[in-house]
């Protein structure tokens, strides 16, 4: 699609010029029959001078069209360079172990249930993986880069807050959290009917609006840990815009 765009410009840009320099020259060899271009006789001016103010419309087009087809070409290598800095994209992953007795938080909302998250921090898996998946579109390390949790600053941390200095590192390298797309898995609790809440929460730390976060859940149908509910896990694909 950019690259039919891009060839369609370029089309138009290579007529135009052809018209303009058709043109341009016509009105040359008109002006040397006449003697006279733009009220200047040229047994006053020469022709040189009747050349120069001729061709001075059309050197600054030619150089014009050249300066857009370079803007145009460097926007589409970017586009398809794998390294460009223009689009980033990043993927997260979390599990945490499931115990009795501690809250269960999820997207920065505090879920009815029985048993919670085991973890240095709140716990939440969700938060936990948008964070990876936001790093790792920036290049800046994980998670345990920014909060080790070796650190008692981050114990019993609600994730949110690391949600919120994610977004400043980002901001600080030029980088706009476009759309973010996030499966949480577990068995039980039903996740959907929280969904909204968990979007503005996590829309709110992030400074975008919730139209920029996207939740899914799903159950591992009854295998393996998750499927126990023995842990709960969210997968995230997080993308990003260089300013
Ligand atoms: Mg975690």
């Amino acid at each position: 699609m950019i690259r039919n765009t891009n060839s369609a410009a370029k089309t138009w840009l290579f007529w135009i010029f052809i018209v303009f320099l058709g043109v341009m020259l016509w009105k040359l060899v008109s002006s040397n029959g006449t003697g006279s271009a733009n009220g200047i006789s040229q047994a006053h001016t020469g022709g040189w001078v009747l050349i120069l103010l001729n061709a001075a419309p059309l050197i600054l087009l030619v150089g014009f069209c050249l300066f857009l087809m370079s803007r145009m070409r460097k926007g589409f290598t970017r586009i398809q360079n794998p390294g460009s800095p223009l689009l980033r994209t990043g993927i997260g992953y979390d599990l945490h172990r499931l115990e009795y007795g501690r809250k269960l938080i999820v997207g920065g909302i505090e879920l009815p249930f029985d048993k919670g998250p085991v973890g240095h921090s709140d716990g939440d898996v969700l938060a936990h993986a948008i964070c990876d998946a936001l790093l790792g579109a920036a290049g800046l390390g994980d998670i345990g880069t920014h909060f080790p949790d070796t650190d008692p600053k981050w114990e019993g941390a609600n994730s949110l807050r690391f949600l919120e200095h994610t977004r400043k590192l980002l901001d600080e390298n030029h980088f706009t959290i476009q759309y973010v797309d996030a499966v949480v898995i577990t068995e039980k609790p039903k996740l959907g009917p929280h969904f909204p809440k968990m979007r503005e929460a996590l829309a709110h730390a992030l400074g975008v609006s919730t139209e920029h976060v996207h939740l899914k859940a799903k159950t591992n149908e009854g295998v393996d840990a998750v499927g126990h509910g023995e842990a709960i896990a969210a997968h995230v694909v997080a993308t990003l815009s260089q300013r």
